[in-house]
C-alpha cells in the first residue's frame, strides 16, 4: 500500500496556529496575520486554487487536539493545513470571487475582519510555498488554469518507493475496486475468516502432504516458479484488497503499480484518498491487503482440493508468511500505517523525538508532541517500545553476521549463477531461471541494507551538520513537512 506524496503542513508551524487559547487560528487577531507594511496585491491580482488540487476536508478521528485539514496536489502530495487555510482555499477554489470577496466572505465565516492583505498574507506566505495557490490577474486566470500545477519543494523521503511505474492506471482500478468492494460486507467477511480458521486447522493436520510438497519443489525447478508466480499474483492481489476497502469506504482509489522500495521490487496502490475516511474506514484499508491475501489462501488450498499438488499448500504458506510479514508496525509496512492510523498521526516517525521528549515531565512538551491528544501520544510510546527494538535490533543482528554471511553468500552467488548459464546451455530453461533467481533473492538483503545504512548515514550527517536539537524535538522548521 502506498498513500501518494507526503504529507506537508502549510499554517500550522506558523503564527496562525500557534495562539493560545487551543491554537485555533480563527482567533488570531488579523493585524497579526496581515502587519500594515504587507502590501495587497495590486489591482486586478488574485489567487487561483492550483490546478488538480483536491480539498478532501478535515482528517476526522486524528490524534491532534484539533484536527487538521487535508489538501491534496495534483501530484498526489497530500498538505495538512489549518481549518482557516482551508476555509479561504474553499472560498478561492470558486474563481469568480475576487480577492476582496474572498476577504468579505471569510470575515462573515469567521466573525472577525479579515482584510485583502491578510487573505494575501496567507495566500503568499502559507499556500504559495507549499504550490496550493497560484498568484495572477484576473484576466490571465483561465491561462494560469491551463499551466500545469506549481512546482513546490519536495521534502527528501528516506525510505520512499522510487522509479514507480503504473500497471493499472485510476480508471481500471476504480471498476476493479468498485467490483471488489462486497468481499468487505460484514457478513462475507466472518465467512471468510471463519473459512480461513477452518482451512488453517486442516492445513496443519497435513504434515504428510506438505513433506511431499517440499519434496516436489526441490526436485523439480517449474514448481519453483510456478510458487514464484503465484507469490507475485498475491501481490497483486493484495493491493487490489487495499483499493477495494477504500472503494468500500466511500474513496476512489488511485493507480495500481509497481516501485523499487531500496532495492526490493514491490507492488503499491495509491490510497491516499483514504485519509478523508472515517478512522474505522481507514483501519479497514490498512487491513484491506491481508484480507484480500486470505482469499488468496484459501483459493489456493481450494486448487490443491481439486488437483492435489502438494507444492499448493506450501505456496498457501507463503502467501501467509508474506502476509503476516506485511503486518509488522516497521518502515512502510501495513502494519505501520495501522498503527499510524489507530494514532491518528500520518507521520509517526517524526514524532518520536518530540513524544520521548514530552516525557521529561520536568521540562515543557515540544510543539509537536504537546498538539498531539493523550491517546494518540500514548499509541506512539507503544510503538516506539515494540518497533524500535525490532528494527534496532534486526539490524544489529545482520550487520553483526555480515562478515561470516558475506563470503559465503558471494560463493553461493556464485555457484547458483554458473548453474543458471549451464543449465541454460543444456536446455533446462526452468532450472536456470530458478537458479537466476536465486541469485537475486541472496544478493537482495545485503544490497538493500547496505543501501539503507548508506542513505541513514547521509541523513545522519546532515541532520548532525545543522544541530542535533531537531532530532529530539526542538523548533520545528521546513522540517515539518513529515512522511507518512
Ligand atoms: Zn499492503
Amino acid at each position: 500500500m502506498s498513500r501518494a506524496g507526503d504529507v506537508s503542513r502549510a499554517g500550522l508551524d506558523g503564527r496562525l496556529g500557534g495562539q493560545a487559547g487551543g491554537g485555533d487560528p480563527a482567533s488570531a487577531p488579523c493585524g497579526e496575520c496581515a502587519p500594515a507594511e504587507r502590501a495587497a496585491p495590486g489591482a486586478g491580482g488574485r489567487w487561483l486554487v492550483a490546478p488538480g488540487v483536491e480539498l478532501l476536508g478535515e482528517y476526522s478521528g486524528s490524534g491532534f487536539k484539533e484536527n487538521p485539514y487535508l489538501v491534496r496536489r495534483a501530484d498526489g502530495r497530500m498538505v495538512q493545513v489549518s481549518r482557516l487555510l482551508y476555509h479561504v482555499l474553499v472560498l478561492l477554489a470558486d474563481d469568480t470571487r475576487s480577492t476582496q470577496a474572498v476577504a468579505l466572505a471569510a470575515s462573515w465565516n469567521w466573525g472577525r475582519r479579515l482584510g485583502v492583505a491578510d487573505v494575501d498574507f496567507l495566500a503568499r506566505s502559507k499556500l504559495l510555498p507549499v504550490g496550493l495557490v497560484l498568484e495572477g490577474s484576473a484576466d490571465r486566470a483561465g491561462e494560469l488554469l491551463q499551466q500545469g500545477p506549481p512546482a513546490a519543494a519536495a521534502p527528501g523521503v528516506l525510505f520512499a518507493l522510487r522509479h514507480k511505474v503504473t500497471l493499472l492506471g485510476r480508471k481500471r482500478v476504480r471498476f476493479l475496486a468498485w467490483l471488489l468492494s462486497p468481499w468487505f460486507t460484514p457478513a462475507m467477511v466472518v465467512a471468510v475468516l471463519g473459512c480461513l480458521g477452518f482451512g488453517e486447522a486442516w492445513l496443519f493436520g497435513q504434515g504428510h502432504a506438505l513433506y511431499l510438497g517440499v519434496h516436489d519443489l526441490l526436485a523439480n525447478p517449474v514448481l519453483v516458479l510456478a510458487t514464484f508466480a503465484i507469490l507475485v499474483a498475491s501481490g497483486g492481489l493484495h493491493e487490489l484488497g487495499h483499493a477495494a476497502a477504500c472503494r468500500y469506504g466511500g474513496a476512489d482509489p488511485g493507480a495500481i503499480g509497481i516501485g523499487l522500495y531500496l532495492v526490493w521490487p514491490v507492488f503499491f496502490s495509491d490510497v491516499t484518498s483514504s485519509y478523508a475516511l472515517s478512522r474505522r474506514s481507514r483501519v479497514r484499508v490498512d487491513l484491506g491487503g491481508v484480507y484480500f491475501n486470505c482469499l488468496g489462501v484459501l483459493a489456493t488450498l481450494g486448487a490443491y482440493q481439486a488437483w492435489h499438488a502438494p507444492f499448493l499448500l506450501i505456496a498457501a504458506l507463503v502467501q501467509e508468511a508474506a502476509a503476516l510479514q506485511q503486518l509488522m508496525p516497521v518502515l512502510r509496512l501495513d502494519g505501520y500505517y495501522l498503527v499510524a492510523d489507530l494514532a491518528g498521526v500520518p507521520d509517526l516517525y517524526a514524532r518520536i523525538g518530540p513524544v520521548l521528549a514530552s516525557l521529561r515531565f520536568w521540562s515543557p512538551a515540544p510543539r509537536r508532541a504537546a498538539e498531539l491528544c493523550v491517546r494518540a501520544r500514548a499509541i506512539i510510546v507503544a510503538w516506539v517500545a515494540v518497533a524500535v527494538p525490532i528494527m534496532l535490533g534486526g539490524l544489529g543482528i545482520f550487520v553483526a553476521s555480515l562478515p561470516r554471511v558475506a563470503p559465503e553468500t558471494a560463493t553461493s552467488v556464485g555457484g547458483h549463477a554458473e548453474l543458471a548459464y549451464h543449465a541454460m546451455l543444456a536446455g533446462h530453461p526452468a532450472l536456470s531461471a530458478v537458479s537466476a533467481l536465486d541469485v537475486v533473492v541472496l544478493m537482495l538483503p545485503i544490497a538493500g541494507v547496505s543501501l539503507g545504512l548508506a542513505r541513514t548515514g547521509r541523513l545522519a550527517g546532515r541532520l548532525a551538520l545543522r544541530g542535533a536539537g531537531s532530532l529530539v524535538g526542538g523548533p520545528s522548521r521546513r522540517s515539518a513537512q513529515v512522511p507518512t
